[in-house]
């Protein structure tokens, strides 16, 4: 029987989005492994109702291990104490990178990174891996007895299925090297407050807004949706110094796939595309009507951004009263 240990990340009291989909990916991939899906959570006094409600993801442990929050070593400690013979699943992100590679290491199993689909094959897991700029998949299988699978951030869908998971205490120790590095400041470059991975609505701004200050329609724009919305960044505007490197989406930046991405100067460069180009329904405005963002468009706009979003802002806060 093969379990599947994911490690979900918990920041004040919330589980992040990504783990619930990992979560939700895992727990179905134990079913069809005849297994069940454990979840794993490191932290520091972390609340057992917040472990317990990952059973509504498809988890039927949770493992709650006491030590620092936050850090890779803490976590690849307390996962190689709890994996037996199993395969881990994790979510995915600059942290789950760093805790696969180091559980890698130290268990000598095998690791796909950057995974956007895994499916059960004989038994066995093979993991799918978008490789060459996203325009060719590789499959990954695994020779070792525990598989490391280390999906591409918000690859997989979070699916509530209702239910608690069954909240065990995980003791383990903490490795000497664990104890150098230690948290001292939580917080994110683009200011706490703004989550580009979990909006459903994405306002982003490219070359074509001309000068930093121009980023002010997007947060306009942005600000008149409401709700769970923020503004993204194409690299060429974030290496301009533009924006904040934490709003870059692309190959070397964040993937997301919100409810409506509006990209406004924006080319659609490949690097670019294989960061949004699962978003539900993309706008895109642009004054060149040969832009190849208009390829994989839902709705175009050709014209100048500069006219159009200010309308734009004026007709979304009439429509919402604001
Ligand atoms: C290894 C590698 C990794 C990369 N990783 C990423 C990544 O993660 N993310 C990423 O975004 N890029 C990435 N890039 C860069 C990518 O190749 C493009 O250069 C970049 O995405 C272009 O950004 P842009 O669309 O803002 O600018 P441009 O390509 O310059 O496009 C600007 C667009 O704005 C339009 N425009 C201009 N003025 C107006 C106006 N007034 N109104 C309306 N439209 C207007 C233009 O017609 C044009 O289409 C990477 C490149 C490499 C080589």
């Amino acid at each position: 029987m093969a379990n599947i240990l994911i490690y979900a990340l918990h920041y004040e009291g919330a589980i992040n989005k990504n783990s619930l989909g990992a979560v939700s990916e895992g727990a179905r991939l134990a079913g069809e492994l005849g297994g069940e899906a454990h979840a794993i959570l490191v932290g520091e006094g972390v609340p057992a109702e917040l472990a317990a409600s990952l059973g509504a993801h498809g988890a039927s442990k949770a493992l709650v291990a006491e030590g620092p929050e936050g850090l890779a070593q803490p976590v690849v400690d307390a996962m190689a104490k709890a994996i037996s013979d199993g395969d881990a699943l994790f979510g995915g992100g600059l942290l789950g990178f760093e805790i696969g590679a180091g559980l890698a290491a130290r268990l000598g199993a095998g690791v796909a990174m950057e995974v956007t689909a895994v499916r059960v094959e004989g038994g066995e897991l093979v993991a799918e891996r978008p490789i060459l700029g996203d325009s060719a998949i590789s499959e990954i299988k695994y020779r070792s007895p525990v598989g490391i699978v280390i999906g591409r951030l918000n690859a997989f869908e979070a699916r509530e299925t209702g239910g608690e998971a069954a909240v065990e205490q995980l003791s383990f120790e903490l490795s000497p090297h664990a104890g150098q590095a230690k948290m001292l400041v939580r917080g994110e470059q683009r200011g706490a407050d703004v989550d580009i991975e979990g909006a459903d609505i994405l306002i982003a701004g490219g070359r074509g807004l001309g000068k930093a200050e121009n980023f002010a329609l997007c947060e306009d724009l942005a600000k008149a949706f409401g709700g769970s919305s923020a503004v993204a960044a194409t690299r060429a505007v974030v290496d301009a110094g533009w924006y904040p490197y934490a709003a870059q989406i692309g190959q070397t930046g964040k993937t997301v796939a919100p409810k409506l991405y509006l990209a406004a100067g924006i080319s659609g460069a490949i690097q670019h595309k294989v960061g949004m180009q699962s978003s539900e329904n993309i706008v895109a405005i642009n004054k060149d009507s040969n832009a190849p963002i208009f390829e994989f468009s839902d709705l175009g706009i050709v014209g100048d951004l500069n006219k159009i979003i200010p309308k734009l802002t004026e007709a979304v806060k009439a429509k919402r009263g604001t």
